[in-house]
């Protein structure tokens, strides 16, 4: 088995903030899903995700609960106050100590949020669908903080060197703009290929773009192509069906 290896994010967090993605190495899963697949609804034994579960949560957070999502590809936001069910909902929120929140992701794009007093998180499932349909919005406005005051860090997602989407996407996209300008900068993100009506799309471009918009200033990472990476990653544009990665934001408890 590979070492376990959490990817930090370097972004400028208060020291109360703990976050990090999952990665592949380590982890007890096999073939297509081989390494640390956190997913239980993706085909793997399911004796082997609650393992993987058990050694990510002893390198990340191990006196923590972890809240989990039913990921819809929407534009909900779920606030969370104690860990349970995992609610139907693409983020989660919180100003619970001791929390991690979750967020799977093989290519979709993962954002993580907290406040510059380090007492709120976010994760965000971001994939297009979800952004086009206003996750990042509904998230930021449903949080307590103001959005000049977050940090953002983008993980581990599928960039355009390797994203090729299609007009129904970019449409999508533009037809939700709520000006011109908008569209125009949103329309920079999709580079037109020598296929008609094929792009390559730029989803952390997508999401810079959108919390800009709602006053976020501080944001960092969306360097790391799942595609690319098929050591460290997952992608399930590569691959098929595959394993996930989790995305981890915690608010450590104050001891
Ligand atoms: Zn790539």
């Amino acid at each position: 088995m590979r070492k376990l290896e959490l990817l930090r994010p370097d972004w400028p967090a208060p020291g109360t903030i703990l976050a990090a993605s999952t990665t592949r190495g380590g982890g007890c899963s096999k073939e297509e899903f081989a390494g640390l697949n956190m997913a239980l609804h993706v085909g793997d034994m399911e004796n082997s995700v609650r393992r993987n579960r058990e050694l990510a949560a002893g390198a990340f957070a191990p006196d923590a609960d972890y809240q989990w999502l039913q990921q819809v590809h929407g534009s909900k936001p779920a606030i969370v106050f104690q860990a349970g069910e995992a609610p139907e909902a693409d983020s989660l929120i919180t100003s619970t100590p001791g929390m991690v929140l979750c967020v799977l992701t093989a290519d979709c794009l993962p954002i993580f949020v907290c406040n510059r007093a380090g007492n709120e998180a976010a994760i965000i499932h971001a994939g297009w669908r979800g952004m086009s349909a206003g996750i990042i919005e509904n998230t930021l406005t449903t949080m307590q903080s103001e959005p000049k005051d977050l940090l953002i860090w983008l993980g581990p997602a599928i960039l355009s060197c390797h994203y090729e989407t299609g007009d129904d996407v970019r449409e999508s996209f533009l037809d939700r703009a709520t000006d011109t300008h908008e569209k125009k900068q949103l329309d920079s993100a999709f580079t037109p290929l020598e296929k008609p009506g094929k792009y390559h799309t730029n989803l952390t471009q997508i999401a810079r773009i959108k919390l800009f918009r709602l006053g976020a200033k501080t944001i960092s990472g969306g360097t790391h192509c799942t595609h690319c990476d098929a050591t460290r990653f997952y992608s399930h544009r590569r691959d098929g069906p595959c394993g996930r990665m989790a995305n981890l934001i915690c608010i450590n408890k104050v001891s």
